[in-house]
């Protein structure tokens, strides 16, 4: 059996419409003769609007509790896009990722996944139906439901395309496919037609939203081939695949606004509170972390001595060893008028963390000095 995964992101079945267009995509898909298995995000905005929700009860809400709200988000889509399908006279049916098989740690609003049994997907794809998997979800060891961190579903597609042995795994966007920089915030930005794994990588932990950094991670672990593509416009899209970069050169580069700058107490007093909030900490140097709180549903608790920042990251094979480069970047965001408050670089990264209202302008001017 020839299986492809195919993930549908929340801006491709933002209305019903679009969930129509999807359904006739994947009908055109199967009638190729693969085996489709659909992972698809909430609609639209919806686990915003969830989140939102739940902050106005909660300040901080429970994160048990978050996780089965926000979780009914994909639910919605699958159950609706399977419908669309059965008017169009093709077999399919949705599934939890829970139903799925896919099991994770106990970290709710963030967890990570331990094992994926596929054995109940397998069948429904061997009877001919489409599988409609929810994405960005699974269930805990302890039986409870469980979300993989905003931008889950992407883990969901490769830890389903690695279990049932795809031959490749499409994520389908707004975008055609890893551009190099938010095509939205730098207009010279130009497609990247392919890259390696490693390379995506870096740019996803830089805050690329085109591509979830977990998705990246496990497709290199297990060697899982990615095409991400626009789903609806025109354009072959980025292939992702193992192996070593020959360009030798910086892919991309992006920012990430969602970030916080913490100063840690005398023996780490405050990590244990950014880690239990659902922080992820990014980067360490002495007492100071800079920690992603896109996950952290509530902010950091008070106690905690933090501040909001911003960092640009540029990503490309072995960037961190070429400190001539990195200084070149460093003179441009200077040039430009922006302050550099703090740097680095290290294996497939360098960057630059800048006052937050700057990061787009330092974005276009490491861009514009390095790509
Ligand atoms: P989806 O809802 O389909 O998961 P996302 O919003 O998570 O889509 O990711 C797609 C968006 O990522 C694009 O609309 C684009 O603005 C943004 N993006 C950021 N960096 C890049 C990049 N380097 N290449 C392409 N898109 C990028
Ligand atoms: N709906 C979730 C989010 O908005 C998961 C995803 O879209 O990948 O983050
Ligand atoms: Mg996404």
């Amino acid at each position: 059996m020839r299986v492809v995964v195919q993930k549908y992101g929340g801006s491709s079945v933002a209305d019903v419409d679009k969930i129509r267009r999807v359904a006739e995509r994947i009908a055109r898909s199967r009638a190729e003769g693969v085996a489709v298995c659909a992972v698809v995000s909430a609609m639209g905005t919806t686990t915003n609007e969830l989140v939102a929700l739940a902050r106005e009860v909660s300040k901080r809400p429970d994160r048990r509790e978050l996780d089965m709200l926000i979780s009914v988000g994909e639910r919605i889509t699958m159950a609706l896009l399977a419908m669309c399908l059965k008017d169009l006279g093709v077999p399919a049916r949705s599934l939890t990722g829970s139903q799925s098989g896919i099991v994770t740690d106990e970290a709710h609003a963030d967890a990570r996944v331990v094992e994926v049994r596929p054995q109940r997907l397998r069948e429904v794809l061997e009877a001919g139906e489409v599988a409609i998997v929810a994405g960005f979800q699974g269930v805990s060891r302890a039986r409870e439901v469980t979300t993989l961190g905003r931008g889950g579903s992407d883990t969901t597609a490769v830890v389903l395309g690695a279990a049932l042995g795809a031959e490749h795994v499409e994520i389908l966007s707004d975008v055609d496919g890893v551009w190099s920089a938010d095509p939205r915030v730098v207009s010279e930005a130009h497609h990247l037609p392919a890259m390696t794994l490693d390379e995506a990588l870096a740019l996803a932990r830089g805050g690329a939203k085109v591509l979830f950094e977990d998705a990246v991670r496990y497709a290199r672990d297990q060697g899982v081939e990615i095409v991400a593509a626009s789903t609806f416009g025109p354009g072959a899209g980025t292939r992702l695949t193992r192996g070593v970069s020959t360009t030798g050169r910086v892919v991309g580069v992006t920012g990430d606004a969602q970030l916080a700058a913490v100063t840690l107490g005398p023996e780490d007093a405050g990590l244990d509170e950014v880690v239990a909030c659902g922080g992820r900490v990014r980067l360490r140097f002495g007492d100071l972390l800079l920690v992603d709180l896109r996950n952290a549903h509530g902010g950091l608790p008070e106690s905690v001595t933090s501040e909001p920042a911003a960092v640009v990251t540029a990503a490309g094979s072995a960037l961190g060893e070429q400190p001539l480069v990195v200084a070149a970047a460093t003179r441009a965001l200077r040039a430009a008028g922006i302050e550099v408050l703090a740097q680095g670089a290290s294996a497939d990264q360098a960057w630059w963390r800048v006052p937050a209202d700057r990061l787009d302008d330092a974005v276009c001017a490491a861009h514009a000095a390095l790509v």
